[in-house]
């Protein structure tokens, strides 16, 4: 499955769609994004966000606030953000500095514009099929099944990962009773103690337990559909960067078993942004 390529055609939608509103003289949608301190990988992720914002058309706005930054001048920036009607959606990029409370962080941003979908307000709507943002990696996921039309009715998934922001959601969406979902859904998580017996009754697995090339050949069924979250940067020599990204799955042995895969880079990192896209769009819509 090429993430790139549907994401591309999920931002082709939204720009299309972004132009009419403009053209009507409806809002113009914005993410307002606060990147704290100086890691690599957060500065990308903010990067690739804020540059899909331009492409599409939307405002976006980048907060940058040093590590040393205290909790409460967080707080106060962010009820700056709940209090500005021309911000549609906020995110914090995660992780946090060690001072900073992510969960004082996420129950501060007003649920309306809760794109990243982390808000227990958030997370108890799903799990009651009530509309809300859905965390943008499982949105995304679920977006690449759509697009690729996988049948998971009765499918039996195996989520590899129990974390709030993927493997969590990720189940509760797959189980519910619409499509993509009606799936029998097992959660897997470090104390499971066989893994290997339930990824090969799985017919679609989730790989998202951040351990490099984790998922092996001989623990996937032959024609599952196999979903690789995992991002982990491993130092590598012949890269200018001197990292390059692995995934959950061992992509090379894997791949010839499977029906669908996801390769990374190029699976679901784009998907995920093309997700918080979609959410920033539904919630400036949501003030028509
Ligand atoms: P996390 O560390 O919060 O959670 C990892 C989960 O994996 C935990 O629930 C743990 O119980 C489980 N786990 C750990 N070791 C295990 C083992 N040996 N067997 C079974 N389960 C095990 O991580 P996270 O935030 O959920 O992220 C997971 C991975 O996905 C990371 O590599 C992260 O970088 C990546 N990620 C990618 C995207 C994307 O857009 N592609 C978005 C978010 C996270």
């Amino acid at each position: 499955m090429d993430g790139k390529l549907v994401s591309q055609s999920v931002k082709d939608v939204l720009k299309h769609r972004t132009s009419e509103r403009m053209g009507k003289g409806k809002k113009r949608p914005h993410l307002a994004a606060i990147l704290i301190g100086n890691n690599g990988a957060s500065e990308t992720y903010v990067a690739s966000k804020v540059k899909s914002c331009e492409e599409i058309g939307f405002k976006s706005t980048l907060i940058r606030l040093e590590a040393s930054v205290s909790e409460n001048d967080l707080l106060f920036k962010l009820n700056e953000l709940n209090d500005d009607f021309d911000v549609d959606g906020i995110l914090v990029q995660l992780p946090l500095p060690p001072h900073i409370s992510e969960q004082k962080v996420i129950e501060t941003i007003l649920p309306s514009k809760d794109v990243d979908g982390f808000h227990p307000e958030s997370a108890g709507r799903m799990v009651q099929g009530l509309p809300t943002y859905y965390p943008a990696t499982p949105y995304g996921i679920l977006l690449l099944l759509e697009h690729y039309k996988i049948e998971t009715k009765g499918k039996h998934a195996v989520v590899i990962g129990r974390s709030n922001i993927v493997g969590r959601p990720m189940s509760i969406l797959l189980s519910r009773n619409e499509y993509p979902g009606n799936c029998t859904v097992t959660v897997c998580h470090s104390q499971t103690s066989d893994l290997k017996a339930m990824c090969l009754q799985a017919d679609i697995i989730i790989a998202a337990l951040g351990k490099p090339l984790f998922l092996k050949a001989d623990m996937v069924k032959e024609g599952a559909v196999v979903i690789d979250v995992g991002i982990t940067r491993v130092e590598d020599a012949t890269k200018k960067s001197g990292f390059s990204i692995k995934g959950d799955v061992d992509f090379d042995a894997v791949a010839s078993k499977c029906s669908f895969i996801t390769p990374v880079p190029g699976g679901v990192g784009p998907m995920t942004i093309a997700a918080l896209m979609m959410n920033t769009y539904k919630a400036c819509e949501a003030k028509d």
